[in-house]
């Protein structure tokens, strides 16, 4: 069923605001999107160049911050001012990551080793939520540059063995970065959902995804059912992964070439460089049979055979976590249905046919390993946002909330989709003088008029004192909390007096309902927004008429007697205009009666003030 989003205000066609799926990985991090004709996931990228964004921040002497491609080649000219692998220290204290410390090339601040890490560069401290902020914010900066529309949400992946403080700490640099971060989710969930796993409901499976990336390795055993993914178990090794096929690569080359590991220790340009060669041999040999190339004064070469002899112990350490991870989950390999590819390294031919040897199947490979977190992410956000209608969410209210306002018109307070919890308020008046009561009736629903929508609940709120019209500020506000429950209050706030109500907005509604009222309201939007100009016109005539005949009574005796004709005439036409169903009309009336009662509304304002001026002196 295809949603068409209107802009009820202006009757144009609105784009829904967008919310994108991210990768964001510990080499390469990514944003994708349900593209809004195909509907399939699309990951986003400039024209001819990759989706991919390595993660990695380069801080010039400057001051200014480059991520991605550009960073990358920093890595080699100012390795100490570069940094990579920051989702690594998401979370960890130094005590943490110590035995793995001479890793990182960058100074990471040891003389705290309990609390949170930092990095130093220059002479500035930066946390792993900082870092990983800035690679967000790139991500963020690209979209909106593709997209060419604000992207202000997102949805962003972690692999499934973080905690609670890494995940919270992936939220803070989403908050840092200018996004509204609505779910994280794990990364072999999004992975599942790429391959279309997981979203039918009358779905049982057991399902492994094996993730070897950039520098990580993991395994992870899901339980699929209705349409709810259940980690069984995860496995891994946090320190293996491509790179240590590169290095591999990197060990046969100083051996074969005779080079020097002092070398490779004291110039660091040259190491960095000789393992962008050796990845660069890597991702040749899974789609050809040998390399070949020069770096400086080396000539460098490997067969695959070569390199798969060399990788063999790497990939049997990973295959030993998939039995483990299959043991802890209480399985046999028999028992798994389907195995997910995820990772840039799972290109490589021998990982392939080690991995499905082993679970004795095909592996599913047929998306893009290094995208395919990030297409599962963006499926998700497009549930979230609505698009994908199989998907019941409790923490989105299904329709707009709001209270009826002069002239039976819905005034939305808080609109559909709107995240749960969420907060709204806004202020309203009364139309007549004295008014003492203000009745508050709660709606739900997308049209215009009250009548079109149902209603929740309604109280009075009482005891306003007397004030002429238009002086009382009531504020109404609506409040959901985690549970969907919605509390309504209102508050006279010159006198303080209150009074408040709870309601369960979706009570009675099912999926059908609210379709069927979505559906309503975009087939009668056009009705609509004409209906609610006719009302807003004949409420504002009402208006005028009343405060025009409020000033009648007070200052007749100040008004010429062809004043006096003129008025009553122009107020009898605005009367009858309102009678017609012609908003052009009513708003013509308006301007003319407007117009007959300017002169001598502002010439009594005048003498008004100046008799107050006068009283003021003596
Ligand atoms: P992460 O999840 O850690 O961010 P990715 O999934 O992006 O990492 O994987 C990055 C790794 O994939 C790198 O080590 C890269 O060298 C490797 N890789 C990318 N393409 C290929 C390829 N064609 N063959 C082998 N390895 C590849
Ligand atoms: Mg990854």
């Amino acid at each position: 069923m295809a949603k068409i989003p209107i802009n009820i205000a202006t009757g144009s066609l609105q784009q829904e605001e967008i919310i994108v799926g991210i990768d964001l990985g510990t080499t390469n991090s990514l944003v994708a999107i349900i593209h809004p004709e195909t509907k399939q996931p699309v990951a986003l990228k400039e024209h001819d160049s990759s989706s991919l964004v390595p993660s990695v921040i380069y801080f010039d002497e400057t001051g200014s911050i480059v991520v991605g491609d550009l960073a990358k080649q920093h890595l080699i000219d100012s390795p100490e001012r570069t940094i990579f692998s920051a989702k690594r220290l998401m979370g960890k204290s130094y005590n943490d990551i110590r035995n793995n410390a001479s890793f990182f090339s960058y100074k990471i601040i040891d003389d705290n080793t309990e609390s949170l890490v930092k990095v130093q560069v220059g002479d500035k401290f930066y946390s792993p939520v900082d870092l990983s902020s800035f690679i967000l914010k790139e991500l963020k900066q690209r979209a909106e540059h593709i997209l060419k529309t604000p992207v202000n949400k997102a949805v962003i992946t972690v692999p499934a063995y973080f905690n609670d403080a890494q995940r919270q700490a992936t939220r803070d640099a989403g908050k840092l970065a200018g996004l509204d971060v609505l779910r994280i989710i794990n990364e072999p969930t999004a992975a599942s959902l790429a391959y279309g796993v997981g979203l039918d409901k009358n779905e049982h499976k057991i399902i492994a995804v094996y993730d070897l990336g950039g520098g990580t390795f993991d395994i992870s055993i899901l339980r699929i059912t209705g349409g709810i993914f259940e980690v069984l178990s995860t496995n891994g090794d946090t320190y293996l992964g491509g790179d240590d096929l590169d290095n591999a690569i990197v060990q046969y080359w100083i051996q074969q070439c005779n080079i020097d590991t002092a070398k490779l220790e004291n110039d660091t340009s040259f190491a960095q460089a000789i393992r962008l060669k050796a990845e660069q041999a890597k991702k040749h040999l899974s789609a050809n049979d040998s390399f070949d190339d020069q770096l400086g004064e080396y000539t460098f070469s490997l067969s695959k055979e070569k390199f798969e002899s060399l990788i063999r112990p790497l990939v049997d350490k990973t295959l030993q976590c998939c039995r483990n991870a299959v043991k802890d989950a209480g399985l046999k390999a028999t028992d798994i249905d389907t195995i997910v590819m995820v990772g840039g390294s799972t290109r490589v031919p021998l990982v392939k046919e080690s991995v499905s040897k082993y679970f004795g199947k095909e592996v599913n490979d047929q998306v893009n390993p290094d995208e395919v977190v990030a297409l599962g992410a963006a499926i998700q956000a497009d549930i979230l946002a609505g698009g994908n209608k199989e998907f019941l969410l409790l923490d989105i209210t299904p329709l707009s909330l709001g209270i009826e306002t002069a002239g039976g018109l819905m005034d939305v307070l808080i609109p559909r989709n709107a995240k749960i919890p969420s907060k709204a308020a806004r202020q309203y008046t009364t139309q007549v003088d004295g008014q003492s009561g203000m009745r508050v009736s709660v709606f739900q629903g997308e049209r215009d008029l009250v009548k079109d929508n149902r209603k929740l609940a309604e109280f009075n709120l009482t005891n306003i004192p007397g004030m002429p019209a238009g002086l009382p500020k009531v504020e109404v506000s609506f409040l959901i909390n985690a549970d969907g429950i919605l509390t309504v209050s209102a508050k006279e706030l010159r006198s303080g007096v209150e009074q408040s109500i709870e309601v369960k907005p979706q009570y009675g509604l099912t999926d059908a309902e609210v379709e069927q009222m979505l559906m309503e309201s975009i087939t009668h939007a056009k009705d609509d927004i004409a209906v609610r100009a006719l009302t807003e016109a004949k409420t504002e005539g009402e208006q005028l008429l009343k405060t025009t005949e409020r000033f009648l009574q007070k200052n007749a005796a100040e008004l010429s007697k062809q004043e006096l004709i003129d008025t009553a005439n122009a107020m009898q036409a605005l009367q009858l205009s309102i009678t017609m169903e012609d908003k052009d009309l009513v708003h013509k009336k308006i301007e003319e009666l407007n117009e007959i009662s300017r002169p001598y509304a502002e010439r009594i304002m005048d003498t008004a003030i100046s008799q107050a001026m006068k009283g003021k002196q003596v």
